[in-house]
């Protein structure tokens, strides 16, 4: 069927959700693989940061000058500013539209520290996530997918984006699979935003909802536009040891500590004044020191969060969800026992290059794409650079939700609907078909595990250019084995089978322009820290890689935008 709309927006987390409450007044449809309330943003546990100062004094400058520093100085310093600057105002609307936020004593919305938030320049912890107890993407997520409701968005919850759909070089709309019909159609539009998450699931121990396998990604790198900084991937010191659940950093902004083996608060060795509330980097790698040096708990492969001095009420009231997945999946209760936790992969820095208004850039002479939108985890605008701190990530989708939002109905008023042909929608069939049909000797779940164990070895916490030429070369082989792929359920309707066919395709393609793009930064910056070269080096490498598919992947740079702050030494 063909469906046509103003606006076609992929992605039903916060960043789709916050640009489609800003173009409700057009004609939105917005396209989802999961139903809109289960994506991935639902799960965002600790908060939302932004120097309101509710509970001390806090400034914008603060809170920029940590954002770059614990960016390791990789950030677009000019896309932060305009991030921290609007952070108030993000988080009053969200008040005004219904967000129930954890309420100080005289009824303003309470904030907690986190990790790589400071006053004065890195002084002292401050106080800046606004919270709804460790459950705060949920009432977000639900309060916007409430406003979509009320101004008459369209929905197509359980639709699968095969495509997006150029002609005459401008994007004007995606191909989609209804997963309860198996029916193919052919979504038009004046403009598209890809607003499609992360791509954790490319990792065996991630925090990552099932749906976060970088489709968006992918879609936008087979359309020969390039990805920016794939190598900073986010690993988050506190999963749930051995599953990768997220424990919050709010357990520690509460005042949770981490342990070693020998009951050494060891954090206070790697980052002397904010300790346990350093950016997740440094943590994430002093806890696989730690381990590696023989200080893991009982010679095991993880640490202790220990929350036992905070006390029941404090932990039921403010970290009841987090704490309750500890009762449930290990059976142990945090208010009298330690947790233990190990690095999970959480986030993906790098992604779509964007500007400050959504606009996809197809080159590192800042060109825009027509047409094409990206927002949220899948884009890069960079504020984050090569470290995202905590609490950033949901202030970014709904900042540079709502500024695509604005800049993509500029656009729609002054443009007019293209016919579009029904080839696109014919490639899209013959692939479903040739994929059903296909008798081949592969299971995909057994490629898939093999992607998430070579990506865990060569590509997580430590690199080092022999893991990742192996990497490469595993991955090329696993491509191979994927066009001999045999799908059990030959069915249409819910076959997911075939969903994750596709995914999988998609994580390969990601895969290798993580390890690509990771092999040649030489040096450590941020989450991305190689081996055989362990220091920053400037002096080459202060600048935003570039993949660009082609016939074979080609890697290029562009300078990164330095106003306020010089780089400097991290120390915490
Ligand atoms: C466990 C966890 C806790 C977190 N806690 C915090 C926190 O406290 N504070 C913070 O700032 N950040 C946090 N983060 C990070 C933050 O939640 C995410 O970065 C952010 O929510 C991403 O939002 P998004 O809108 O970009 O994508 P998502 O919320 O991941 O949504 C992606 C959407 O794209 C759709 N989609 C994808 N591919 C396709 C396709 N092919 N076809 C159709 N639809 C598609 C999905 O259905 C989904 O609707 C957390 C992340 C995790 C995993």
């Amino acid at each position: 069927m063909n469906f046509r709309h103003d606006l076609i927006i992929v992605g039903a987390g916060l960043a789709g959700l916050r640009a489609a409450v800003e173009c409700a007044d057009e004609d939105v449809g917005v396209v989802s693989k999961v139903l809109p309330t289960r994506s991935h943003s639902g799960a965002a546990q600790g908060g939302i940061t932004a120097s309101i100062g509710n509970e001390e004094e806090d400034r914008w400058e603060w809170h920029m000058f940590d954002t770059v520093k614990g960016s390791d100085y990789l950030a677009d310093q000019d896309a932060v500013e305009v991030m921290v600057r609007d952070a108030p105002r993000a988080v009053y609307e969200l008040e005004h539209m219904g967000v129930p936020f954890n309420r100080t004593r005289d009824g303003k919305i309470a904030q907690r520290t986190f990790g790589g938030h400071t006053r004065d320049y890195g002084e002292k912890p401050v106080k800046r996530a606004c919270y709804a107890a460790d459950r705060t993407g949920r009432v977000v997520l639900d309060t916007l997918y409430d406003q979509c409701l009320r101004r008459g968005v369209k929905f197509y919850p359980e639709h699968y984006v095969l495509s997006l759909v150029f002609e005459d070089g401008r994007c004007g709309g995606v191909v989609s699979f209804d997963l309860s019909s198996g029916e193919l159609d052919l979504l038009e539009a004046k403009a598209v935003l890809l607003a499609t998450g992360g791509c954790g699931k490319i990792y065996e121990t991630t925090s990552n909802g099932y749906a976060s396998t970088g489709d968006g990604l992918d879609l936008a790198y087979q359309s020969c536009i390039p990805l920016e900084d794939m190598e900073f991937v986010q690993f988050h010191p506190t999963g749930l040891y051995p599953l990768g659940i997220l424990v919050s950093e709010a357990a520690r902004g509460e005042g949770g500590v981490l342990v070693n083996g020998l009951g050494e608060r060891f954090m206070e060795r790697y980052a002397p004044t904010v300790k346990d509330l350093a950016p997740r980097d440094i943590i994430s790698r002093a806890i696989l020191t730690e381990i590696k040096e023989g200080r893991g708990v009982d010679g095991k492969d993880f640490v202790h969060l220990d929350l036992t001095r905070l006390g029941e009420a404090k932990i039921t009231e403010r970290l009841w969800e987090i704490t309750s997945f500890a009762r449930i999946y290990l059976g142990i209760d945090p208010v009298h026992t330690p947790i233990p936790v190990l690095p999970t992969c959480h986030y993906i820095m790098g992604g779509i290059p964007t500007d400050m208004d959504g606009r996809v850039l197809i080159d590192e002479k800042g060109m825009a794409a027509k047409g094409l939108y990206a927002a949220g985890e899948c884009a890069c605008v960079s504020v984050h650079g090569a470290n995202r701190l905590g609490c950033n990530s949901l202030l970014d989708v709904l900042v540079f939700g709502r500024r695509s939002g604005i800049a993509i109905k500029e656009e729609i008023s002054k443009s007019e609907h293209q016919a579009l042909s029904s080839e696109p929608l014919r490639l899209a069939k013959q692939k479903i078909a040739g994929l059903l049909a296909h008798e081949g000797s592969e299971k995909i779940d057994g490629i898939r595990r093999s992607m998430r164990s070579l990506m865990m070895e060569y590509c997580s916490i430590f690199r080092n250019e022999n893991g990742l030429k192996k990497g490469l070369e595993e991955i090329g082989s696993l491509k191979e084995r994927y066009n001999d792929i045999n799908l059990q359920d030959k069915g249409r309707s819910f076959n997911y089978e075939l969903m994750e066919a596709i995914e999988l395709e998609h994580q390969l393609s990601i895969c290798e322009a993580i390890l690509l793009s990771a092999l040649h930064r030489k040096e450590s910056r941020g989450a991305h820290i190689r081996e055989d070269y362990p220091e920053r080096d400037d002096r080459q490498y202060l600048k935003h890689t570039l993949i660009f598919r082609n016939q074979k992947p080609e890697i290029r740079y562009k300078p990164v935008k330095i106003t306020r702050f010089q780089p400097e030494e991290r120390i915490y």
